[in-house]
């Protein structure tokens, strides 16, 4: 027999409140790419090998079409503020696991390591009016850039249209467990 329960939380099937996949609300996979609908939460499990997920990621996502770059040559002011005004904008919370939470961290650790390592052969290069210790600093400025954006690109926005997201950086393995897209264009 079923009772009215007032207590009960409500069953609404909004993709934002929900933290499964299914084929209305998404998310969704089509190829190698996840497919969210803007503003949304993925499933618990980890975007990279689909274990229990142990942390989540809130995150903003901007997106603009690539033609917009164009605009560099001309101007980069010009660029920067067409830019922020032609940009769309997607948050999505995902998971990941122990295990590839942990290899970010250490990746991001490592990227700020690098950026401390500059600044120091940076001040020290300067001081001493050092030319290795200049061109040190020159490198690891440059890894630290490499190893942030690695670190940054868990998932990455491939384009955002009015309605949906699409991300690449998604493991197969969590893809493989999502609906397919059907809808054509994005
Ligand atoms: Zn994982």
């Amino acid at each position: 027999m079923q009772t009215f329960n007032p207590y009960e939380a409500p069953q609404s099937a909004f993709a934002d409140t929900s933290t499964e996949s299914d084929d209305r609300h998404g998310p969704w996979r089509d190829g190698a790419d996840l497919i969210a609908l803007r503003d949304s939460h993925l499933p618990g499990r980890c975007v990279k090998c689909n274990a229990p997920g142990k942390t989540r990621l809130k995150k903003i996502y901007y997106w603009h079409s690539a033609w917009w770059l164009l605009l560099i040559l001309f101007n980069l002011l010009v660029y920067a503020l067409a830019a922020m005004i032609v940009r769309k904008k997607c948050r999505l919370e995902a998971s990941l696991c122990e295990r590839h939470a942990r290899h970010r961290s250490r990746l991001i650790a490592a990227a700020l390591a690098c950026l401390g390592g500059f600044a120091l052969a940076l001040g020290l290069g300067i001081a001493n009016d050092s030319g290795p210790l200049l061109l040190a600093a020159g490198l690891m400025m440059l890894v630290g850039i490499v190893v942030g954006v690695i670190a940054g690109r868990t998932l990455y926005p491939k384009r955002i249209t009015e309605r949906y997201a699409r991300f690449g950086g998604g493991g197969r393995e969590f893809l493989a467990t999502l609906p397919a897209f059907r809808e054509p264009g994005i």
